[in-house]
Order: structure tokens, then C-alpha cells, then sequence
């Protein structure tokens, strides 16, 4: 009778233990699932400049990101393992560059085939450039820091400067590469997206670039811009989304020209709210 009980208690201890370990196990298979290898902590964000678009502008958003989506391929660099919130959240920033009335019926960003996505800054090689002029070829071998990059087929960005026009910060690196991009579907123009009549858009872009670079210490646009008219419409784009106020103040000419251009009115009275969920 004793000798049972011994043994039931034994068994009693033995399953109690065999319960502590199922749990502790399941306990650390959902710590490794949630905490362990999942870097999406992040959740797609829409951006914050969807409040502006119409009922109907934000249903062609919807279409044009899900098709950026279907269409573009990612790629994570540098240990960045990519999620669906990174992808959703840098086709929907590059969309707004897209959403006029014939966008659908227009090829979408056919210039770049990948993105290619670090988690910081990166580093490139430098140019090689021919310095002297006895022929003799001086390099810098120093690599440029870079938060984003158009080459032929990619646009290369960082994720942390992604998250920080999110928040609001004065650079887009979306809306600048995305701009470059653009440019780069007419090998004619610099410093334009293809369009029918570029009589405006040329007066309007050629007077404030000058304006750019007489300036020391602009108000609104970057001094980047003022390297070539390449850099000066993405400059101007970024502008557009992430400080339309202070660009319809500073720059009323360029502001209504991109409004009209990308058939987005900007809530200039608003600041850029933190971001919403995507749908
Ligand atoms: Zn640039």
C-alpha cells in the first residue's frame, strides 16, 4: 500500500515536471516566434500624406501599390531581412509620385525593376574621375555614404531614413529616388517626368533653379538641389511632400506647378501626422 503510494507520488512529481518543461517550451517557442527572429516589430505604415487624396485618389493609391507590389522585387542588404512591412510601406511612399488619372493605363516606374533595401546608411564605391590633366588618374578611394541611390534597374534606400520621413523629417528618400526615376523615363529631359508640354514646367523649374543657386541660405529647399536640374525636381518633390506649406509660401510658382502635376492638393494648414496603419 505504501510502496504504491511512493511510486503514484513519483509519478505525480515526474508528470508535474514533464508539464513545466511542455510549458517552458512552448513559453520559449513563442518568445523566439514574437522577440527572436521576427524583425517585424515594424507594421506597414501608410504615409501620412494619404489624408490630402480624395475618396477615389486613395482607391487609385491602393491599386497602383498593390500593382508596385506584384511588379517590383525586393531585396534585403546588410542583414536586413525583409518583411511585408518594409515592402508595403516604401511601394505606398513611391505611389504618391503616381496617382494621376491615367496612371493605371501607364507603365508604373518601368525604370526600375528592384529595390534593394539597407538597414542605415550605406557605403559605395567612389567614381573613378580623372583628375589631372597630364593624363595622370588620381582616385579618391574614400567610399561615399549614401541614404539612397538611382542606378539603372534599382533604386537603392536606407530604412532607417524611410522611418524618418514617415515621421515627418524635411528629406524623403522615397520621393527622391522615385523623382530620379521618373526623370530617367525620357532620356531627353533632365530634371522632368514625362509629360505632354513641358513649356511651363521648363520656364517655372529654370527660374527657381537659378533662384537655388544664388541663394546662401535657402528657406525651404535643399541646397542639394542646386547641383543640377536632376537634383533640383527631386529636391522640389520632397519639398512638395514633406513641407507643402512652407513651399506654397516660399515658392508659390513651383508649388502650383506640382500640384498640377501630380493632381495632389496638399492640406497646407495640417502638419504631417505621425502614420496611420495600412489598409
Ligand atoms: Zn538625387
Amino acid at each position: 500500500m505504501e510502496g504504491l503510494n511512493v511510486a503514484a507520488i513519483d509519478f505525480a512529481i515526474a508528470l508535474a515536471a514533464l508539464v513545466v518543461a511542455v510549458m517552458v517550451w512552448r513559453q520559449r517557442r513563442t518568445h523566439s516566434r514574437h522577440w527572436g527572429d521576427e524583425p517585424a516589430a515594424i507594421t506597414a505604415a501608410a504615409p501620412p500624406q494619404l489624408k490630402w487624396l480624395s475618396a477615389e485618389q486613395q482607391a487609385r493609391w491602393q491599386l497602383q501599390t498593390q500593382r508596385f507590389l506584384h511588379e517590383k522585387r525586393f531585396i534585403g542588404c546588410a542583414g536586413l531581412s525583409l518583411t511585408e512591412a518594409h515592402r508595403r510601406t516604401i511601394a505606398g511612399l513611391a505611389c504618391l509620385l503616381r496617382l494621376q488619372q491615367n496612371a493605371l493605363h501607364e507603365a508604373l516606374f518601368p525604370m526600375v525593376r528592384e529595390v534593394l533595401l539597407y538597414p542605415d546608411a550605406f557605403l559605395v564605391p567612389p567614381p573613378r574621375e580623372t583628375v589631372s590633366e597630364h593624363g595622370l588618374e588620381l582616385v579618391d578611394d574614400a567610399p561615399d555614404e549614401r541614404i539612397g541611390e538611382h542606378a539603372p534597374g534599382q533604386v537603392v534606400l536606407s530604412w532607417s531614413d524611410v522611418e524618418a520621413a514617415l515621421e515627418g523629417d524635411s528629406v524623403n528618400v522615397v520621393i527622391h529616388e522615385f523623382a530620379h526615376a521618373l526623370d530617367s523615363e525620357n532620356p531627353d529631359t533632365e530634371g522632368a517626368p514625362p509629360m505632354a508640354d513641358y513649356r511651363d514646367w521648363s520656364a517655372v523649374m529654370g527660374q527657381e533653379f537659378a533662384r537655388l543657386r544664388r541663394h546662401r541660405r535657402p528657406p525651404v529647399l535643399d541646397p542639394y538641389g542646386a547641383q543640377s536640374p536632376a537634383e533640383f525636381w527631386c529636391v522640389v518633390a520632397e519639398a512638395f511632400f514633406q513641407q507643402p506649406a512652407a513651399l506654397e509660401k516660399h515658392h508659390t510658382a513651383l508649388f502650383r506647378l506640382l500640384t498640377a502635376y501630380f493632381e495632389i492638393t496638399p492640406a497646407v494648414g495640417e502638419h504631417l501626422a505621425p502614420t496611420l496603419p495600412a489598409a
